[in-house]
């Protein structure tokens, strides 16, 4: 079901006697083919009836659990991450009560408490390879010379270098704003500017990115340099952790309330936060 909005999760997770008995299939499922990984945290429903943000719970799957299967390792742009996003498939698994993290109906919650930390580490990362691409960038322009003099005396690749450094210093800034708020009033209360970040970053970074690999010329898309692999990443991370569009919902949302204090409903949808990754 469709992950920008956490409320469409169908997978069931059903108390049996001491066990939960879960059935669910899920793709896109980050680092499950690596031989570290040993067991899953699922988030299912352990009440559809329950209130739309109750519904939920998370549960410690270890993957040779009978039932488990990882059907496949999908690849991005044709590149095999890895650690693999893998295709699970989860039938009748049972495993003990005791595995399910919190209460009951908690999954929202801890959703929340978790991907925060996730989301901006997913930035700083983001900005090292914005780092890279220009140093990339600028390395080749002064070495490669056309029409008789170096790529970087050309206007136009200048404007990319300048706002290359630009947009990657406003990233930064922007990203150390949040986490200095993450750590001020925690992450519930910097989730708007988690999101923003969650959207800037990655957008700088494949900016500066295509205009390395179009100053590279054919170079840029080959496995030559890291270029081309640094585009295909990254560009999941538009999607990946909650799509551009649902996080710039979030924060236009915020700034709505304001003027629309007794209409807050309004602006409430329910799965926005939620979006489980
Ligand atoms: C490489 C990669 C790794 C991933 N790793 C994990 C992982 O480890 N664990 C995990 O649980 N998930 C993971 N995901 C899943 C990821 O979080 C989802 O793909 C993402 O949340 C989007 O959900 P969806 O693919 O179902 O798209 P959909 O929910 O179908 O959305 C499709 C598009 O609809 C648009 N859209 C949605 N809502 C709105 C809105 N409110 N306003 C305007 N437009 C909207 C957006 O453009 C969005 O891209 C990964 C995905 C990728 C590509």
């Amino acid at each position: 079901m469709a992950s920008s909005d956490a409320t469409n999760i169908e997978c069931s997770i059903r108390r049996e006697g001491d066990e939960y008995v879960i059935n669910g299939r899920k793709w896109w499922i980050s680092g499950a083919a690596s031989h570290r990984c040993k067991v899953a945290i699922l988030m299912g429903k352990t009440n559809p009836e329950a209130a739309t943000h109750l519904q939920q719970s998370m549960i410690l799957v270890p993957l040779d659990t009978p039932g488990v299967t990882i059907e496949r390792a999908l690849p991005v742009f044709g590149y095999q991450d890895r650690e693999g996003h893998c295709e699970i498939t989860f039938t009748d698994v049972r495993v003990p009560a005791s595995n399910l993290l919190g209460q009951e109906g908690g999954g929202f919650a801890i959703a929340q408490a978790r991907l925060g930390p996730g989301r901006i580490h997913h930035c700083m990362r983001t900005l090292g390879a914005a780092e890279r691409a220009l140093e990339l960038m600028c390395r080749r322009v002064v070495d490669r010379t056309a029409f008789g003099k170096p790529l970087a005396s050309q206007g136009v690749i200048q404007t990319w270098i300048a706002d290359g450094r630009m947009e990657i210093d406003q990233a930064r800034l922007l990203t150390l704003y949040a986490a200095w708020l993450m750590d001020k009033v925690g992450n519930k209360a910097a989730r708007t500017e988690i999101s923003a970040i969650k959207v800037v970053a990655p957008n700088v970074a494949l900016r500066v990115i295509d205009h390395a690999i179009q100053a590279h010329g054919g170079a840029g898309v080959s496995d030559d340099t890291p270029l081309a692999a640094m585009y295909a990443g990254i560009r999941t991370l538009r999607l990946a952790d909650g799509p551009d569009e649902v996080h710039r919902m979030v924060i236009a949302r915020r700034e709505l309330r304001r003027f629309a204090e007794g209409d807050a409903d309004t602006w409430t949808s329910a799965g926005d936060l939620g979006s489980a990754r």
